[in-house]
């Protein structure tokens, strides 16, 4: 059985959006981020993220503007969730 572990997701985050991931790793990313709604709420990216991942795979552009709003998005909530515990 497979652990899941929430903070190995974020590191994938960005690995995804530096484009580090095959093809294959981003699929099962893509069902990890769908299977766990923790790593969507916590990280609030699941729109602009999940937007930008299926557009990899599928092979369309993703904007620098796209890859670097998620990105900023991914740190404030790290940010916030200090704050706020
Ligand atoms: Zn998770």
């Amino acid at each position: 059985m497979k652990n899941h572990n929430c903070k190995e997701i974020l590191s994938k985050v960005f690995q995804a959006l530096d484009g580090e991931l095959s093809r294959e790793e981003e699929l099962n990313f893509l069902d990890e981020l769908n299977k766990c709604n923790h790593c969507l709420d916590s990280f609030e990216i699941e729109k602009s993220f999940k937007v930008f991942l299926l557009n990899k795979i599928n092979k369309s552009e993703c904007s620098d503007k796209l890859v670097e709003d998620i990105r900023l998005k991914i740190q404030s909530v790290n940010l916030d969730e200090e704050e706020q515990s």
